[in-house]
């Protein structure tokens, strides 16, 4: 409702503007809450991170983290009496997981290093076998350690390997893991890989034309990382290690593995009949979304990036609301000087900081000692993000209505909240319609580095068929043509709607 008179005097100040305020802050309180998923399960529970990209250590296989750590860890966890849970995230993140609480145990494939030490406690190794080694692609120059010199080196970020050429060589090209790693190698982007020799051993044999050099670079130790001061865990971890490399149980469970891997090179390795442009095209096609239902790691990461997208959009639609019209009241009344100091150092914050670093530091500082869901902590990390912005969208938008609608409002009889919900705040939000339908289209694309936290969103999803496949091209093109038609269809939704409200006008 618009009011066409001018020129009206305001009377005494509203008493229920604060109602009007309290009305927002509870809902606000009741969102944040409502989507809190309750953990219910009875049994302990055991949270195991891993970075599954490693195999035959830990690799994604028809949509489960699976492999030789996970395998040892649940049935260590089952002696022990737990309920094992995996989840999979950014390597260099296990660590800080294990060390902030977020996790019980990490095992991937993590050498034990003295640095390492320093930051958790490692159970006695389970593989002492392990080494870094090189991987150069057929008839390469590299041919000993030596050569790696002024050389493009791709590795995996935070890992033995990273730190060895850093430290002896040069700067690396660190990758978030060791597939994209291999990917940048058989892309032509890197001259060598410097990897762990069982992940080496299996990417060469899924790729022909790469080979793995002799001489290793390092010798290392595998062993779990588990959180200071947890002393009975780790005691009884170190027990049934032990008992279990006596029983010869360790040594089945890596052959298990081994021989998996060796067949499944077998099947992926590209074969001469796939060639020819069109075969290619439809073998591709095969590989990344129909061989072992691929299509679904993009399936389920689109509607945990639409839940997130929504949620986060709900929640900043709100804070924005309510710091808008504090930041206004304050700005035309001269009320509310203390919130209204809070919500311009939440502005400064929140437009002052990148938002995967805020995401991080609510999910491994703020929620460090508690166990939350991990959707609930994107949903209130991108809606406290995106309040930021809608706040000063829709205060622009306040401020654009001319002050007499306000003091029409008042003369009407009408409370300072009544003339802003029914007066001020509809002309408003008609304004800025534009500006708020950008601002979730900009927020569904930053969703897109929830896999900082272990959430499978979709590029997440993208990246595991890509570790998977080997195939940059495919899967990349997927998740933008997914995102594209969203950002699409959300925009002609958008128009529409705005054609009616003019209408309506
Ligand atoms: N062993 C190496 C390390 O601990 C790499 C492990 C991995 O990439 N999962 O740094």
């Amino acid at each position: 409702m618009k009011i066409i008179m001018t020129n009206c005097s305001i009377g005494s100040e509203p008493i229920k503007k604060n109602t009007f305020l309290a009305f927002l802050c509870i809902t606000l309180l009741l969102c944040l809450a409502g989507p809190g998923i309750a953990d219910e399960q009875k049994r302990p529970r055991l949270l195991m991170v891993t970075e599954a990209t490693f195999p035959p250590y830990e690799f994604v296989e028809k949509g489960k983290i699976v492999g030789i750590d996970p395998h040892i860890v649940r049935e260590i966890a089952d002696r022990l009496g737990y309920d094992l849970e995996v989840e999979n995230m950014k390597f260099d993140s296990l660590i800080a997981a294990v060390q902030t609480g977020k996790a019980d145990i990490a095992a991937a494939g993590i050498t034990v290093t003295e640095d390492r030490k320093k930051a958790i406690d490692f159970t006695v190794p389970y593989s002492t076998q392990a080494a870094q080694r090189i991987i150069v692609p057929k008839g390469s120059p590299i041919r000993t350690p030596a050569d790696l010199k002024g050389k493009r080196i791709a590795v995996q970020h935070g890992t033995t390997g990273d730190t060895f050429v850093r430290e002896h060589l040069h700067a690396p090209e660190a990758f978030e893991n060791s597939a994209l790693a291999m990917q940048a190698l058989i892309g032509g982007k890197a001259d060598a890989v410097v990897l762990d020799h069982e992940p080496a051993s299996v990417y060469v044999a899924r790729n022909p034309d790469c080979i793995m050099l002799e001489e290793p670079l390092t010798q290392e130790e595998y062993a779990f990382a588990i959180r200071k001061g947890r002393t009975e865990l780790l005691n009884g971890f170190n027990r049934e290690l032990e008992k279990m490399r006596a029983e010869g149980r360790l040594e089945e469970i890596f052959a298990i593995y081994q021989k998996k891997n060796q067949e499944v090179a077998a099947e992926q390795t590209v074969t001469p009949e796939m060639e020819g442009f069109f075969a290619g095209i439809r073998q591709s096609i095969y590989i990344n979304f129909v061989k072992d239902d691929r299509y679904m790691y993009l399936v389920k990461g689109f509607a945990v990036t639409l839940i997130i997208a929504l949620s986060a959009v709900m929640i900043g639609v709100l804070i924005g609301f309510l710091v808008a019209v504090i930041r206004s009241t304050s700005d035309q009344t001269g009320r509310f000087k203390i919130l209204n100091g809070i919500c311009k150092i939440y502005l400064t914050v929140i437009r002052g900081t990148p938002v995967v670093v805020q995401l991080l530091i609510i999910y491994f500082v703020i929620f460090g000692a508690v166990d939350v869901d991990k959707l609930l902590v994107a949903i209130i990390a991108f809606g406290l993000n995106s309040g930021a912005y809608v706040a000063e969208v829709i205060r622009s938008g306040i401020m654009s209505i001319d002050r007499g609608q306000l003091e029409a409002g008042r003369s009407l009889g009408l409370t300072y909240s009544q003339t802003m919900i029914h007066i001020i705040l509809p002309q408003a939000l008609k304004n800025v319609l534009p500006a708020l339908g950008n601002e979730f289209i900009v927020l569904l694309k930053e969703t897109s580095v929830a896999g900082y936290i272990a959430l499978e969103d979709l590029t997440k999803g993208g990246d595991i068929i890509r570790s998977q496949t080997y195939d940059a091209f495919l899967p990349l093109l997927a998740v933008a043509a997914i995102y594209l038609s969203v950002v699409m269809l959300f925009t002609r939704l958008l128009g529409k709607l705005e054609g009616r409200l003019k209408k309506n006008e």
